[in-house]
């Protein structure tokens, strides 16, 4: 059956920041594997992309077990397809499953599947580098009973769709809503793992954002309500002072944040490029302070899906500020075209972050 599911594409971390190629279709493959405690790991391929057909008492819609991720492949320049960190996120996937008590997907399936899924439907990818390919992997309890337990039966999926690309220099800045209600995780909670539960709950959230003209909701802790976490399903990072020396600042992971594979490659891209990368506690005030009297420079928002973002305002329900004196600032570009170059092939790949497909 060779269908194309018309989608939506709405990934945990999209948002209407960069809408090129959200709302297109998937490509016309997927990649399935079962897992049973008899069997472990089973009947594994690439199969074309199917409707599933699921018992009305499936666990996974019940009880939430269900986890993904998202990661991309790029064309890279000498037309060979790139996947970037795709072990990384093997890793984060299985710190999610087994968070959910979940089976972990074995680091050589997951990349057997990411492999095979790029190379069948590479040619939806044009040359030009202005698309890339993003993958969602999926992993959720299929066991037919409403048992409050741990599920005995689970699917892994992987799937894909065309995304926008590599133009960071149109990047429009977004403006991201504070909002003083909600929380999107808690101490002990699963903040720090990309699980389906983590998300409808911040959709409300979200549509008063929307109301108050902003982008994105950028979360604040949960017990004080005042230091900056992240934004739905991006990671966020602040330039503090200008020029040679910039610090390059994110929230440190408290275990109430995802640590985001962006994140950490602009982490150590920042300190390549002579600025200082620091993880540390912000806080709101320090933020309205500093934007104020300048210390803090530049904001912006980055994920796979986003890639790099800048933001430009923060609303608050009792106002709102600006960061910056511009679109996007200098430092923010630097780190994007210097992370983007790592993902196409332009720029040297001394990480070793690009897992390239050379079939
Ligand atoms: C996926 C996600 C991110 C970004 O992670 P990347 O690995 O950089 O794509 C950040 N925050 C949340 C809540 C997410 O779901």
């Amino acid at each position: 059956m060779e269908t194309t599911l018309h989608n939506s594409a709405a990934t945990a971390e999209a948002g209407p920041v960069r809408n090129l190629g959200h709302g297109e279709d998937f490509t016309a493959h997927m990649f399935s594997a079962r897992w049973s405690e008899q069997h472990g790991w089973h009947d594994a391929g690439l199969r074309a992309i199917e409707y599933l057909s699921l018992h009305p008492a499936t666990v996974g819609l019940h009880y939430g077990q269900v986890a993904f991720e998202g990661l991309k492949a790029h064309r890279q320049v000498d037309g060979k397809m790139g996947v970037f960190r795709p072990l990384w996120n093997a890793d984060r996937f299985r710190r999610s499953a087994r968070r959910l008590a979940m089976p972990e997907i074995p680091e050589e399936l997951f990349l057997r599947a990411v492999e095979e899924l790029v190379v069948a439907d590479r040619s939806c990818l044009p040359e030009d580098l202005s698309r890339s390919l993003y993958l969602r992997p999926l992993l959720f309890a299929t066991d037919v009973s409403l048992m409050l337990r741990p599920a005995r039966e689970y699917r892994f999926l992987l799937m894909a769709f065309v995304a926008g690309g590599f133009f960071g220099d149109d990047t429009e800045s977004i403006s991201v809503w504070v909002d003083d209600e909600y929380s999107r995780a808690f101490p002990g909670g699963t903040g720090d793992v990309k699980i389906a539960g983590n998300y409808a709950p911040t959709f409300v959230a979200q549509q008063r954002a929307q109301q108050a003209d902003c982008q994105q909701v950028l979360w604040l802790d949960a017990m004080e309500h005042r230091w900056l976490e992240e934004l739905g399903g991006m990671n966020v990072f602040l330039v503090r002072g200008r020029g040679a020396d910039a610090e390059v600042i994110t929230p440190e992971l408290t275990g109430t944040l995802l640590p985001g594979a962006t994140r950490d490659s602009i982490l150590t891209l920042a300190s390549r490029l002579g600025y200082a990368p620091r993880e540390e506690r912000i806080s709101l005030n320090q933020l309205r302070t500093g934007c104020a009297n300048g210390e803090i420079s530049e904001m912006f928002a980055c994920g796979t899906a986003a890639v790099v973002t800048p933001v430009r305002r923060i609303c608050e329900p009792g106002g709102q500020f600006t960061v910056g004196d511009g679109p996007i600032g200098p430092v923010t570009r630097e780190l994007c075209a210097a992370l983007t170059g790592v993902q196409r092939g332009t720029v040297p790949d001394v990480d070793r972050w690009v897992y390239r497909i050379e079939r």
